[in-house]
């Protein structure tokens, strides 16, 4: 099997230009190639030599993934499905060579586009499923299949259609960003890195249900943005539909974020699923208000999507509309997200790998 190019950053391309026995400058070409012309293959990189063309082609592959299947929702919304290969499912099937009946399908994951005035915004997905398990969760109800790697995040952002006008990217597809932190930071690198797709990290938002050790990391070593599910103040309520609630705490979680500025260019923002009759009470507002007073940050409501087999609804507009405003007269911006892709079951955890056809 042939190497990746793609999700390599400029150090490692330096390196593997010094072991193909290729000029340094070499590096920054292929990075060029990978992340401002985007290319699909090796023969395609005309300003390296015949001969090194040659030579890199016997070892190593650009990697892009491209979709494979699209769907357009009614309000101008895409979703990409991408079949990815993880690498658990590899090295089971590999385990298993020869035995058709254990072999695993691989995992399938989804990007979805989200147009808004002079603004396209991709959502990525990190991981194929999730471990997490939020009850409320499409993704978090299949399991997990595995990690995506650094060139299968990039991907998602050189195939879609839209790829030459993305504005904003959002890690809030399949999976949690932090819990495959090595590849997500790598893919965000490559965003930013000027002899990548120089983006500045104020287009990027990364948003974690509060995987404590990996967001200090995060906070320590990222200026994009960062959003929290939060969804109850209440922590045995909150417990009751996360059960990472059991791991890290939310008021562990807002004890961290508190040690950081918030004040500049780096912004939080914490999300709350509206559930009927669950988490939408005046009581709810007020807790949540008291939690997140004197932090300079915003709060978002989801309307909810109903899923199958879960007990709650969506809250009505009227709640959702008074909630709002008694959090907003308590001093915390907060603003309802519209509701986006949902005949597509594109919209917020409704991801699932899934097509409607
Ligand atoms: Fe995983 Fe996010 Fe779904 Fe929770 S909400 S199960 S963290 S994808």
């Amino acid at each position: 099997m042939k190497i990746k190019l793609l999700g390599k950053n400029l150090e490692e391309l330096k390196a593997l230009a010094a072991e193909e026995g290729l000029p340094s400058y070499t590096a920054k070409q292929i990075a060029r190639w990978l992340y401002v012309k985007k290319a699909g293959s090796i023969e395609q990189m005309t300003d390296l030599s015949k001969a090194a063309r040659e030579k890199l082609q016997q070892k190593y592959e650009v990697g892009l993934v491209r979709y494979s299947h699209l769907q357009s929702s009614s309000d101008g919304t895409k979703k990409y499905l991408f079949p990815v290969s993880c690498a658990h499912t590899r090295a089971l099937n590999a385990s298993c060579s020869g035995r058709e009946d254990v072999k695993l399908e691989d995992g399938a994951i989804e990007a979805v586009m989200i147009p808004d005035d002079d603004r396209a915004t991709l959502c990525v997905s990190s991981q194929s499923g999730c471990k997490m398990g939020c009850r409320f969760c499409m993704t978090g109800r299949q399991g997990f299949h595995g990690n995506l790697s650094a060139a299968d995040i990039i991907s998602q952002f050189i195939s879609v259609d839209e790829s030459d006008r993305l504005t904003n990217a959002v890690f809030m597809g399949m999976g949690e960003p932090l819990d495959n932190y090595d590849n997500v930071m790598r893919a965000i690198e490559i965003l930013t890195a000027d002899w990548g797709f120089a983006w500045s990290p104020k287009r990027i938002t990364v948003s974690t249900i509060g995987v404590l050790p990996n967001l200090k990391r995060y906070l320590d070593e990222c200026k994009c943005h960062l959003a929290v599910s939060l969804h109850d103040p209440f922590p045995d309520e909150r417990l009751e539909m996360m059960p990472v609630q059991k791991s890290w705490q939310i008021a562990d979680v807002l004890a961290l974020i508190r040690q950081y500025d918030f004040t500049g260019q780096r912004r939080v923002s914490f999300e709350y699923t509206m559930f009927a009759g669950f988490n939408d009470t005046q009581a709810h507002a007020d807790a949540l208000s008291r939690m997140l007073k004197g932090l300079e940050c915003r709060v978002n409501l989801i309307r909810f999507h109903k899923i199958p087999d879960f007990p709650y609804g969506t809250s009505s507009d009227l709640i959702i509309e008074n909630f709002k405003k008694r959090m907003n007269n308590s001093g915390i911006t907060t603003t309802i997200r519209a509701s986006r892709g949902e005949d597509i079951l594109a919209a917020c955890g409704m991801l699932a790998g899934e097509h409607k056809s």
